[in-house]
């Protein structure tokens, strides 16, 4: 089975994804967490890298594309739920083709929606575990120890692309490039809109609801 996660930058994407891909027993496929790991090293890629994702730009398709497929060439497992890609219509087609390849095809996509003054307080407040990718926000789910995780004890620190103008950025990338397949995938009957303001376990009981309803699980 394969789903993709759709929705703005601070929409709660991966944090949906992640509780999914548990209840369902699917893999979690993350562009942006594999980026991160390759920016953290110390080389010509991981510099390249930095310079679109820090300015809040899209990694170029070739790159992104290639990284994806090179995961989904060497998947045999049961299913994956793709966060944070397809990012456009070009990566949308290369992923059909490649599914395609596999005699096989996107299941659904849940698109989670929220509105953007949500979205750039949301954003600009975030904090992340650096160990398990936790994430936490200064008003809305403050840590029980200031900078420390609750899970892991993890330091929690502040993405460099969250600044408010990258956020501002990356806002504006999302509104002209990844909207689009919002139509895109309404069209091909697979879109399911989820309401993604509220709690984080309301919104994952109403993906999972819809799912339920959709017959995917
Ligand atoms: P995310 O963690 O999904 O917000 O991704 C962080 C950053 O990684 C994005 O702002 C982009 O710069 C880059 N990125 C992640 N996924 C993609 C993608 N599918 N296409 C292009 N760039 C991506």
């Amino acid at each position: 089975m394969y789903i993709v996660f759709l929705g703005a930058p601070g929409a709660g994407k991966g944090t949906q994804a992640v509780k999914a891909g548990q209840a369902l027993k699917l893999d979690h496929l993350a562009t942006g967490d594999l980026f991160r790991q390759v920016q953290a090293q110390n080389t010509n890629t991981a510099r390249l890298l930095r310079s679109y994702v820090e300015k809040g730009q899209l990694v170029p398709d070739d790159i992104t594309i290639q990284t994806v497929l090179e995961q989904l060439n060497a998947y045999t497992g049961r299913g994956i739920i793709f966060d944070g890609f397809p990012r456009n219509l070009t990566q949308a087609d290369a992923l059909d083709n490649a599914l395609a390849e596999r005699e096989e095809s996107l299941d659904k996509v849940v698109y989670i929606k929220v509105s953007e003054k949500e979205l750039l307080s949301r954003l600009s407040g975030r904090w992340i575990c650096q160990k398990c990718q936790t994430p936490y926000h200064n008003v809305t789910a403050p840590p029980k120890i200031q900078g420390k995780c609750d899970r892991c004890g993890g330091k929690l620190y502040q993405r460099a692309d969250d600044a408010v103008e990258t956020v501002k950025k990356r806002l504006d990338v999302y509104f002209a490039e990844t909207a689009p397949l919002i139509d895109y995938y309404k069209r091909s009957g697979k879109l399911i809109e989820i309401d993604g303001e509220g709690s984080v376990d309301d919104v994952g009981r109403r993906i999972m609801d819809s799912l339920k309803t959709a017959g995917v699980v």
